[in-house]
């Protein structure tokens, strides 16, 4: 509306000014959100396609702002890790999901995993090691059920400091898993050189595969690779009865997406699993 008649230059710096302010003001009310614990958990449940079995839950980060409302963490997460928040927050995400798994095996879900985000930041913190293993301590029983997420965009940068890292968490019994795996660059040597054990088919090609013939031979000829190099392969997205059925066929081990549930608060979890995910 200002650019009639206006001043081209000053209508982008004032555009500028303005992006910059509400960037400041955003990492302003995160440092505040972490100090009054209005950050939370959802949990999205992860399904085997061979016979329908909840087999483990992805730790989601929500941030529930007074002012803002419930923001979603593509908004928040980049200005986290430019604000240096990123591990300290990552670090509430783990120790909540050590607590929420111990609290799960009490109920009887003993064989439920917790796959949990590892942003840059953490991987590459020298802390993270010595952190975990006192969480390990400190939750004997959820060690072994832990899972780290690493997306395939990060696993570019520094090959060899990324592999060294993700030996530390490989040698403390956590499964690693390369997310959002076909929107990066990485190829498929590195793939083999690392210490992988899960690969994740991003929701992008999940959306087109029963339209688009690029998309369903990307995914089928992923899982076929995925499998024969001896790891698991999840498909991320899973919004309807076909894609699942399709994905099934071509032996994708297991599935996660609106069809199956959304994300879940943590404080509902235990409750909602008792009920079964139908209800
Ligand atoms: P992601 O790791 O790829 O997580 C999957 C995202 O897809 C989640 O979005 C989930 O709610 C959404 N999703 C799941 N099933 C469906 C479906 O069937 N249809 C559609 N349209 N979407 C589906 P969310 O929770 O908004 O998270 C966005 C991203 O934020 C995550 O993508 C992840 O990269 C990042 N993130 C979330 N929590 C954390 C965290 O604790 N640490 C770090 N570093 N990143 C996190
Ligand atoms: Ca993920
Ligand atoms: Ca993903
Ligand atoms: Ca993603």
């Amino acid at each position: 509306a200002k650019a009639r008649g206006g001043n081209v230059v000053h209508f982008y710096s004032q555009q500028m000014f303005d992006a910059f302010q509400n960037r400041l003001a955003l990492e302003a009310d995160l440092k505040l959100a972490l100090l009054h614990q209005q950050f939370d958990l959802h949990l999205q449940p992860q399904i085997r396609f061979a016979d329908r079995k909840l087999i483990g839950l992805e730790a989601l980060l929500r941030w529930q702002s007074p002012s803002r409302g419930m923001v979603p963490p593509d908004e928040f997460i980049s200005v986290l890790e430019y604000a240096q928040l990123m591990i300290p927050v990552g670090y509430w995400v783990i120790e909540k999901s050590y607590q929420l798994l111990t609290e799960l095996q009490q109920q009887g879900f003993s064989e439920l995993t917790i796959a949990i985000n590892l942003s840059t930041a953490q991987l590459n913190d020298p802390a993270l090691p010595a952190l975990l293993d006192r969480l390990n301590q400190r939750y004997p029983q959820a060690a072994g059920y832990l899972e780290f997420e690493l997306t395939e965009s990060l696993l570019a940068n520094n090959i060899p400091a990324t592999i060294a890292s993700m030996q530390l968490l490989k040698a403390r019994g956590f499964r690693l898993a390369i997310d959002d795996f076909g929107t990066g660059y990485s190829s498929l040597s590195y793939l083999r050189q690392m210490p992988v054990d899960i690969i994740k088919i991003d929701k992008s090609f999940v959306f087109g595969m029963l339209d688009n013939q690029a998309d369903f031979d990307i995914i089928t000829s992923t899982i076929a690779m995925v499998r024969k190099l001896g790891l698991e392969v999840v498909a991320e997205g899973v919004e309807t009865q076909a894609q699942a059925k399709t994905l099934t066929q071509h032996a994708c081990d297991i599935g996660q997406g609106y069809l199956f549930s959304k994300p879940i608060p943590a404080k509902d979890i235990v409750q909602r699993l008792q009920d079964g995910l139908d209800q």
